[in-house]
């Protein structure tokens, strides 16, 4: 029951229709009676520092998350960043420390912790291709290279942002274990057959009408295809993989444990994961 205590948590983004966060995080604050209730704050672009501003007087604040498009262009509000947030150079979490308001940025180490358990991979040693270079990408990209994969070949569409991302995430690691490529390169398919995951972050297939990325009957059995997109949950991406027999996730895994990371740091309490999955809906299929 909300209350005169309760402590109020929310979702600024635009737009939120299909967020799933609020069933999720409301879940776990009923599954450990927490006095706290979540809510979806649809924001603009023009009105997010008028909204973050209103966030600093609230005194009864829990704590927020920041979805597209305001991950990075938050940061500018902030009075401080964690050193995830600024490797990867987005927020998605906020929480008050001491007076001050701080960002998080959850978004690697779930995709990391959701690989691991719902997908029962770890990427140390391994070689993936990475379809994308926007935000998503360059959280997961550094989850990964924490984790040791050997090689990520990284396709974009615009060929330009897969060589920036990839040269400058090499410069950091001083290591040449990004390879940036287009759709289109000749050597697509056979480095397709050599990687052990695939990992779609880009937008294509949120909608019906969009036109696969590539064909996807090149798509070898011995794939894990983990898709960032969760609506719908089964994407055309994911359909064709599990015809092709390959191991298939949507992107409830990472919802749920990027979510888990926030829930932790607002409540300090240890998360109900499997109450925040069940919220969800599925994520794996056989
Ligand atoms: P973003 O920064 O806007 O990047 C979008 C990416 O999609 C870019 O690489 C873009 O390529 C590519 N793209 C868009 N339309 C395309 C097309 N028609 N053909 C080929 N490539 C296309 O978005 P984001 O924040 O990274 O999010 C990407 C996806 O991840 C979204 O679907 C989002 O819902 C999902 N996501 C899921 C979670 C989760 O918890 N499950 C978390 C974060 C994001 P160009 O560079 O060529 O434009």
């Amino acid at each position: 029951m909300i209350g005169g205590r309760t402590k109020v948590c929310m979702i600024l983004g635009h737009p939120l229709k299909h967020t799933r966060s609020p069933l999720m995080h409301n879940a776990a604050f009923a599954a450990l009676g927490l006095d706290y209730v979540y809510v979806p704050l649809e924001v603009k672009p023009e009105g997010l520092s008028a909204v973050i501003q209103a966030l600093r007087e609230m005194e009864n604040f829990g704590g927020a998350n920041v979805t597209v498009p305001h991950k990075v262009h938050v940061m500018e509000y902030l009075d401080g960043k964690s050193q995830d947030a600024e490797a990867i150079g987005a927020v998605n979490t906020l929480y008050k420390r001491g007076g001050e308001l701080w960002g998080e940025n959850t978004d690697g180490r779930g995709f990391i912790a959701s690989l691991q358990e719902e997908g029962e991979f770890l990427p140390q040693g391994k070689r993936v291709m990475l379809l994308g270079a926007g935000g998503a990408a360059r959280a997961v990209i550094q989850a990964l290279t924490w984790e040791g994969a050997e090689k990520i070949y990284l396709v974009n569409r615009t060929l330009r942002k897969a060589e920036e991302l990839a040269s400058s995430s090499n410069r950091e690691t001083g290591r040449s274990s990004l390879v940036p490529m287009g759709f289109d390169d000749p050597l697509f398919p056979d480095r397709l057959q050599e990687c052990h995951l695939l990992i779609n972050s880009t937008s294509v297939g949120l909608s019906g009408d969009d036109s696969p990325l590539f064909d996807y009957r090149l798509l070898p059995s011995t794939l894990l295809v983990y898709d960032l997109i969760y609506d719908p949950e089964l994407t055309p991406l994911l359909r064709a993989a599990r015809q092709q027999g390959c191991g298939i996730l949507n992107g409830l895994a990472m919802l749920v444990h990027q979510g888990a990371l926030s829930f932790e740091i607002w409540t300090q309490r240890r998360p109900p994961v499997e109450r925040m999955r069940e919220a969800v809906g599925p994520i794996k299929f056989t």
